[in-house]
């Protein structure tokens, strides 16, 4: 057996960070590591295991070996292989270190510190040792603790058949950071009643509440002339479209929003007094409230429409995702079973709302409900990243420990 550190180290090595381009996978680098965990999950002895070739994803399952007779739900356990493009995946360099309550230089150079002073959470973590990475790299915690986590469970369960287990089904993805991790996913070959997604954070995090989510893409349409002979003609779209974003309350921005709060956010901006475009988001938890929001928007191009004349403002919106508490109400056991497991394991589960969208949502919309489990790890996306040994261990007891409640 293969201690769970040690399969993270040797996975994290991996550079399979993905790219914003629209490709499935975006990056060829990622089947580096789905090979090696189908070559893994093989000599491991797991069944019906398929690399899928053309989009990059890896499938196996473990078979129930409960009584002939004996109904148990199949689930589903699934971690994204790739790493976020905000910082390099390249040749990361991971170290364990003892931490004492003292900086850690993580380079060596004094270039980058992590200190107590900016995470004062770490104050729990003194005496632990910690996975941080050299300051030139994010560390991959994100998802790799996942995948080493789901893998480590797999390898005991296949070499402990006394454990009593239904069906699991697990699934490696790609592309999870940049929004295109379910675009390809097989669902009828997973196989799963319900799953998890293993990605959250620090340990006991549970979370199965995500934002509603749109893009409004606003075009402003002005009317330039010559500065000099402007007066009563020209429309200066650059004007029109601050005016345009007056009209939305202040106050609901994420700069000023936290918890259960939504939001407008103009993203980006494009233009000049011709014409301008606008990316805004627009996010709630609360369905309602979403639904408000947008209507709220339209309103106010049109609006702007009656007063600059109709066809001055265009509003193209899309939903992105739903959040995937309205699926998941209905399958409140799922929830259920991985908060007693962490109690089981000494932990109390702490269930955060996402201020964002997971695979799992998109999942749960497709028919598998899917919350997200935490991984253990902190600060992700960041050259701070950093997850402590134990974490590594205990989450993946906590899988397993999902796995016996789930056959009961
Ligand atoms: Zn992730």
């Amino acid at each position: 057996m293969e201690d769970v550190l040690d399969r993270f180290l040797r996975y994290v090595k991996i550079d399979t960070q993905s790219e914003e381009n629209g490709l499935h996978p975006s990056t060829g680098k990622q089947f580096v590591l789905a090979r090696l965990l189908t070559e893994e999950l093989k000599a491991m002895g797991a069944d019906q295991v398929y690399l899928d070739e053309e989009f990059c994803y890896v499938y196996a399952v473990i078979p129930s070996n409960l009584p002939e007779g004996t109904a148990a739900p199949a689930v589903g356990f699934l971690a994204h292989m790739d790493t976020s493009p905000a910082v390099s995946g390249a040749e990361v360099k991971p170290r364990v270190v003892r931490f004492t309550g003292e900086d850690v230089d993580l380079g060596g150079d004094g270039k980058y510190i992590l200190s107590m002073r900016d995470f004062p959470f770490m104050k729990s973590l003194i005496g632990e040792e910690l996975v941080v990475t050299d300051g030139s790299t994010l560390l991959g915690a994100d998802d790799k603790a996942g995948v080493a986590e789901i893998m480590a469970m797999a390898e005991t369960l296949l070499t402990n058949p006394e454990i009593r287990h239904g069906k699991l089904c697990l699934c490696f993805t790609p592309d999870e950071e940049v929004g295109g991790g379910t675009a390809k996913i097989d669902l009828k070959r997973f196989g799963a009643d319900f799953g998890y997604t293993v990605d959250g954070g620090p340990l006991g995090g549970m979370e199965y509440e995500n934002f509603n989510a749109a893009s409004g893409f606003l075009t402003v349409r002005g009317r330039s002339i010559h500065p000099g002979s402007a007066k009563n003609t020209m429309r200066n779209a650059l004007l029109m479209a601050m005016e345009f974003q007056s009209l939305l309350p202040a106050a609901q921005d994420p700069m000023y929003t936290e918890g259960y709060e939504g939001f407008y956010h103009p993203d980006e901006i494009h233009g000049a007094c011709d014409c301008v475009t606008v990316d805004y988001i627009i996010r709630d938890h609360d369905r309602a409230k979403f639904e408000a929001k947008k209507l709220f928007f339209k309103n106010a191009a049109a609006f702007m429409n009656e007063k600059y004349g109709e066809g001055s403002f265009k509003v193209d919106m899309a939903d992105s995702y739903y959040n995937m508490r309205e699926k998941i109400e209905e399958h409140m056991e799922v929830v259920r079973i991985a908060e007693q497991a962490m109690r089981n394991r000494g932990l109390e589960p702490k269930t955060i709302p996402i201020r964002g969208g997971t695979d799992g949502a998109r999942l749960s919309y497709m028919g598998l409900p899917c919350p997200n489990i935490c991984t253990g790890g902190f600060g992700f996306h960041s050259r701070f990243e950093f997850i402590p040994t134990f974490a590594l261990t205990e989450v993946s007891n906590i899988i397993i420990e999902i796995i016996k409640l789930s056959a009961e």
